[in-house]
């Protein structure tokens, strides 16, 4: 079937799984090169493109990576935290997205002269000023990171209680995950779960489904990526029982080289199993994409027009929004998405 990208770009769309620092425009790494008096490999766009976003043909995570080396530095200031913040929410309300949760990790960004807090708190202002000037509302999502120190990974769980009634709607561990696993996060997973912090793990990304399993056990309410579960028909079980989903990200798994090629994807058979999938961007700007081009992508790869509808709202009802909140969304984008199909299907 051949659907328009104007009738995708129409759908009301969330996005759960968005890194800040993997959509940052082009443009932006320019000036904020020119601010900082920071040495880019390139002075325009195009060429500047080269460097950081990713080839069609990347071979290797490694060659994903090095991205974000070439701009890295420029996103360490009350500045530049705001404005990415302020311009993603742009970006994406253009596209029709009406709600989506950013995550980053506030120990990549802070420096000495720049702690935890004020890293989130240039964040929270970006956002405050993002969906109050677009269509679209967001929450934050703080990554703990593998590989950080205990104290490090506490602090950040703490501040997101502390900044909890600002915007910050919950925790999520990151990074390597085939290095390191989730014991170092013990004791600061239960403090999340007494306090009540939503949490989101990234899991069965490069590493195997035990790391699934783990963060179900550890509490996880939702699972990054997790294409893993593909090899596990008892684990998948599981997940559909307790009602898991998934945070698909599909063109970030053939950059990573977590599947081999589109069509080796698992997210139409997990998806067809009764695994409750969401469709998302994780690095938009890396990647070179939009939300927009994964649902067709998956749209491409099989995945049926009225399908499309029930992960749209699978994204409102797995969200890390009060239940309130949910149930006038999902009345809201039912109306909206019933709308659509009617006039796509004439
Ligand atoms: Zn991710």
């Amino acid at each position: 079937m051949n659907v328009s990208d104007k009738f995708i770009r129409s759908l009301p769309k969330i996005d759960l799984h968005c890194h800040l620092d993997g959509s940052v425009r082009t443009q932006t790494m320019l000036d904020l090169a020119l601010r900082q008096n920071y040495n880019l490999p390139a002075d325009n766009v195009e060429e500047l493109r080269k460097y950081v976003r990713v080839p069609p043909d990347c071979k290797s995570l490694s060659e994903f990576l090095e991205r974000f080396n070439v701009f890295y530095p420029l996103l360490k200031t009350p500045y530049a935290l705001e404005r990415v913040t302020y311009e993603l929410l742009r970006d994406c309300s253009y596209e029709n997205t009406k709600y989506m949760e950013i995550r980053f990790a506030p120990v990549l960004q802070k420096t000495e002269n720049f702690p935890v807090p004020e890293v989130i708190e240039s964040v929270l202002k970006g956002l405050e000023k993002g969906t109050s000037e677009f269509d679209i509302k967001a929450g934050i999502i703080l990554c703990l990171y593998r590989g950080s120190t205990p104290e490090e990974i506490k602090e950040t769980a703490e501040w997101a209680l502390r900044m909890k009634k600002y915007g910050v709607c919950g925790v999520d561990i990151a990074g390597d995950e085939t290095s390191y696993g989730l014991s170092d996060f013990r004791e600061t997973l239960d403090f999340c779960r007494k306090n009540e912090i939503n949490m989101t793990i990234h899991a069965g990304e490069a590493g195997g489904p035990e790391n699934i399993a783990e963060a179900v056990e550890m509490g996880a309410l939702r699972i990054g990526h997790g294409v893993a579960l593909a090899k596990d028909p008892n684990l998948r079980e599981i997940l559909i029982e307790k009602g898991i989903p998934l945070e698909i990200c599909i063109t970030s798994n053939i950059h990573t080289q977590v599947v081999d090629g589109y069509d080796c994807h698992p997210f139409k058979e997990l998806h067809d199993k009764g695994v409750v999938i969401t469709l998302n961007t994780d690095d938009r700007g890396v990647s070179g994409i939009d939300l927009t081009y994964e649902y067709n992508k998956a749209v491409e790869l099989g995945l049926k027009v009225s399908d499309l509808a029930d992960i749209i709202l699978n994204g409102v009802e797995y969200s890390f929004q009060d239940e309130a909140k949910k149930n006038r969304m999902k009345e809201e984008f039912i109306k909206q998405i019933k709308g659509r199909m009617q006039f796509y299907e004439k």
